[in-house]
């Protein structure tokens, strides 16, 4: 295989996949965010919440929450058929689950954007807090997340990335990266436009192996 044929499957398989990563915001930071604030939930409150974070998470992760100002944010419903204003200051939210004195899904998935939004900034501003891996590239600290997330359409992200494999640049697919390790699967070749030919190019003639984690170049996250 040469260097022109992977970068010409590389382009096909950029065509056809759509990238959905949310430029402000990685859904994996919704979801690392979520994990620890509904740890932070006594066993008490999570019975009243009767499964209104999951529900506030997928909110959240689907884009419904617009900040307006402050800590004021609008809320889409489920169904896209309502905006709800929150103000997390004054615990209040628009909805009718709301009137009726629950702590609703919306006043939830606001607190997890804003909080989420906090995580984001300290990370790239560098404030005092490690980030995720000491030195380590952004993009493999955000594959990182992905590929550890908690929730399963997240984990169901697809990462490419291209490795040095015999001095010739070498097409990944990210199967997990745990400590500075990751495993990678050697991409199929496609051939005559359409045709998927499986490689197996690793010692013994395996198709995947374990490189160095920051060895991953040009990594993609497909979801
Ligand atoms: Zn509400």
């Amino acid at each position: 295989m040469s260097a022109p044929n992977q970068t010409r499957d590389k382009q096909v398989l950029r065509e056809t996949v759509q990238v959905a990563i949310t430029p402000n915001i990685m859904p994996a930071t919704i979801d690392h965010t979520a994990r620890r604030v509904f740890e932070s939930f006594s066993d008490r409150f999570k019975r009243k919440l009767n499964g209104r974070q999951e529900r506030a998470l997928k909110l959240a992760l689907g884009g419904h929450v617009i900040h307006k100002s402050d800590r004021i944010f609008s809320v889409r419903s489920e169904n896209g058929n309502h905006a709800y204003l929150v103000n997390l200051d004054q615990s209040s939210s628009t909805c009718p689950d709301s009137r009726k004195g629950h702590v609703c899904k919306h006043r939830i998935a606001a607190y997890l954007i804003e909080q989420a939004n906090e995580a984001n900034k300290s990370v790239s501003q560098g404030d005092g807090r490690p980030p995720p891996s000491d030195g380590e590239d952004e993009n493999i600290a955000k594959a990182r997340l992905v590929l550890n997330a908690r929730s399963e359409t997240l984990r169901e992200a697809i990462i490419y990335a291209t490795i040095k494999h015999k001095d010739e640049p070498l097409n990944v697919e990210v199967i997990s990266i745990e400590g500075g390790t990751a495993v990678v699967r050697a991409l199929p070749l496609i051939r005559n436009g359409n045709t998927l030919v499986p490689q197996f190019p690793f010692e013994g003639d395996r198709a995947i192996t374990q490189v160095l984690a920051k060895s991953l170049m040009d990594i993609q996250i497909y979801r």
